[in-house]
């Protein structure tokens, strides 16, 4: 939602406005435009965030590249010490990032430390930057001639981030890419962007100097520029599909290397012999933790068999367990949603799936939360004997709602998960190796957990997903990440006596 004028509050008093971050400086918006931030646990209006013009992005985009040449010859040494201080001040400050995503996203604080320190462990691989953009060098290729590989950065990039993790994601993203020598502009989600703006003090604190490191704030104006501005060499962008294949298809016509990945719709296949207490208790933490806005949450449990109904009723005994309340009580395990526009939607499906033929086994709208009306909650929700027609199935909820598909066999479920135009995680859960082995094996999903509900790579393996969850060849941050911000240079070089040169038009014949 875009909004021109003055921001304030329905009293009218002046709302605190959340700016860009160009040159090493906050700098305040002035193109007029702007968005609501809300504070989804009580569900008003908290701040605004400026909305970059097409001059403003032209800006940022001049000042990052006037910091690049400066950055790429700053020494591999000097770049990982620079690091290794980001690192310490994130750690130093995770408290003060995890209140920004109570605040904005509404995540409890718990998981949003987990956020946090998820994010760490991709700094820390950064900072083994100096091993990580090591060269090959082949001696004698030839005979007096070497060969060696080595890798530059690509200039200036960007990272377009979604809400649902606004500190984990730009990490994902501006660790490898700043370690790499590459200048960054950061364009976060508008519904909660405080985090980077913090995020971005850290850095310069950390002695990132001035324009090496940018947060442009906006909607699609913002984003729609960076993509078609010739100075930007690359673009990483998170989010969901249909936005990720605009991003794909409208950076790759501007010549832009680029990695999009899009939303997710995550299967966990249960077979018969699954410890049910285990699958369950998996089942409920990684279908309801941050309110199912996870791209790895498990969407749709599919249940082999005779597991289905013994099941279906641990899942169901352990939902009105989970405390749903505001992200800043410590008691609460789940917050609130995004947006009222979200709940709403969110909502919508447990509308549409009992009048397709489903059954709504828990019911998040019966929430005494929900029912209140003050904030954007709603409780866990639990849907039987869906199909794969039914709107529940087909569409990415993004909210903490449960799906159940009953299979007769293994190939069954197989065949329904590889038929699902996502591919982001899958999950099996059973007490039989082979079977985890065919899985992982057969599965078309990028990220494969085995009795793992949520299987996201650790730092130094990379994260993507197949099919609609991933527009681009690489995947992000790990060693993928590396290659997505360096391009590789090949050195053909010799070093011959004076005098022993003759001319030859012939292709080298001799080895
Ligand atoms: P979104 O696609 O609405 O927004 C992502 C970013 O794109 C934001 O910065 C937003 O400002 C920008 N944007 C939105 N509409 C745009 C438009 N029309 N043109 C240009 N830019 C636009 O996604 P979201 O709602 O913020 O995040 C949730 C989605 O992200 C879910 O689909 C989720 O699965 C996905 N996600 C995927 C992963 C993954 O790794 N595959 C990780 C996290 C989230």
């Amino acid at each position: 939602m875009t909004q021109v004028g003055e921001p304030r509050t329905e009293a009218g008093a002046a709302l605190e406005r959340v700016p860009h971050w160009i040159g090493g400086a906050r700098v305040a918006g002035r193109s007029g435009r702007f968005g609501p931030v809300y504070d989804p646990a009580v569900g008003a209006i908290a701040r605004t965030v400026d909305f970059a013009s097409v001059e403003e992005v032209d800006a940022v985009v001049a000042s990052a590249a006037a910091a690049f040449p400066a950055w790429r010859a700053t020494s591999l040494s000097k770049r990982t010490e620079i690091l290794f201080r980001i690192r310490n001040l994130v750690e130093a400050h995770r408290t003060e990032i995890a209140a920004h995503l109570t605040a904005e996203h509404g995540k409890v604080t718990s998981d949003a430390l987990g956020e946090i320190a998820r994010g760490l462990e991709n700094l820390e691989f950064a900072c083994g930057i100096p091993t990580l953009m090591k060269g090959g060098f082949s001696e004698q290729a030839s005979t007096g001639v070497d060969v060696y590989q080595i890798r530059q950065p690509l200039g200036v990039v960007a990272g377009i981030t979604p809400f649902n993790f606004p500190a984990m994601v730009p990490i994902w993203m501006f660790g490898n890419a700043l370690a790499c020598g590459n200048t960054f502009i950061l364009k976060p989600s508008e519904k909660d962007p405080s985090a980077a703006l913090l995020m971005a003090e850290l850095l310069a604190e950390a002695g990132v100097p001035a324009g090496v490191f940018n947060v442009v704030q906006g909607d699609r104006v913002a984003v729609d520029r960076l993509l078609e501005h010739p100075a930007i060499a690359a673009v990483s962008f998170v989010g969901s599909t249909p936005i990720a294949r605009h991003i794909y298809e409208t950076a790759t016509r501007n010549g832009k290397r680029v990695q999009a990945l899009g939303g997710a719709k995550n299967h966990m296949l249960v077979l018969p012999d699954a410890d049910i207490d285990m699958a369950a208790d998996a089942a409920v933490s990684a279908g309801y933790g941050s309110a199912g806005e996870r791209c790895m949450a498990i969407a749709t449990i599919v249940a082999v068999g005779d597991v289905a109904d013994p099941l279906i009723e641990a899942i169901r005994a352990r939902v009105p367990r989970v405390t749903v309340g505001p992200g800043t009580d410590p008691a609460s395990q789940m917050g609130p949603l995004v947006t009222r526009q979200h709940m709403e939607k969110v909502a919508s499906y447990l509308e549409s799936a009992p009048r397709q033929g489903a059954t709504l086994v828990a019911d998040g709208r019966e929430h005494p939360l929900h029912r209140a009306g003050v904030g954007f909650f709603l409780g866990a929700s639990l849907i039987d004997h869906v199909d794969a027609g039914m709107d529940c199935y087909r569409d990415e909820i993004f909210g903490p709602v449960l799906t159940v598909i009953r299979v007769r066999t293994y190939e069954e479920g197989v065949r329904l998960i590889n038929a699902n135009p996502y591919g982001n995680g899958a999950a099996i859960f059973t007490r039989d190796g082979g079977a985890g082995r065919r899985f992982q094996f057969e599965v078309n999903a990028g990220m494969v957990g085995i009795n793992v509900p949520i299987p996201v790579p650790v730092a130094y393996y990379s994260f993507g997903g197949w099919k609609a969850s991933l527009f681009g060849d690489l995947h992000m941050y790990g060693p993928e990440g590396i290659q997505f911000y360096t391009r590789a240079k090949v050195v053909t070089s010799r070093w011959p006596d004076p005098g022993t040169s003759s001319v030859d038009l012939g292709f080298p014949r001799t080895r």
